[in-house]
């Protein structure tokens, strides 16, 4: 990947922070946005927001701003099965409109200054996105000693409560469907 920029010094995704009074004077003109930014503190349980590579489509529209294009989503997380480390990537349609009184879960509220940016919207995305129960691969089959998981990672007890159910349970399962 040469287009990777390395660091993160002050000119990564300058992009992602837009000059509003420029996008509302070329109303009906898109602004196209190309970048890429490292959402560090994007994470889930059992994965992180490695890199977002964004194109996207600024348009002006009456008094509001439409965003278009897409989000491509690098993230590393924690197989579920094996909790091995592996890593992927996940592309995300970018549809959003920013105005003032934004409606909550909705639209996104149009800032009151001279800027629009773009990242607290990347952020809500890529958080939106990233794998809750990743797999290294299809074919994972996990660890042979799979005792040693639910004695030892607290943190996937109740993750995946078909995996991990003590065999044990499967009687009393049966009993709740023939209790008439
Ligand atoms: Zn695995």
């Amino acid at each position: 990947m040469t287009r990777m920029k390395s660091g993160n010094g002050p000119s990564d995704s300058d992009e992602l922070v837009v000059d509003l009074p420029k996008l509302q004077r070329n109303t009906g003109v898109p602004a196209e946005i190309s970048s890429e930014w490292k959402p560090d503190s994007v994470r889930a349980t059992h994965s992180n927001a490695i890199l977002m590579q964004v194109e996207i489509s600024l348009e002006a529209v009456s008094d509001r701003i439409t965003a278009l294009g897409t989000a491509i989503l690098h993230w590393t997380a924690q197989c579920r099965r094996c909790l091995e480390a592996t890593s992927g990537s996940t592309s995300i349609d970018i549809n959003e409109i920013f105005e003032k009184g934004a409606s909550e879960g909705e639209t996104f509220e149009l800032p009151l200054g001279e800027k629009l940016d773009l990242r607290p919207m990347l952020a809500e995305q890529a958080m939106l996105n990233l794998p809750v129960a990743a797999l290294c691969s299809k074919s994972c089959t996990g660890p042979i000693d799979t005792e040693f998981l639910t004695n030892s990672s607290p943190s996937n007890t109740g993750e995946n409560p078909e995996e991990f159910k003590d065999p044990r349970w499967d009687v009393l399962d049966q009993l709740k469907f023939s209790d008439d």
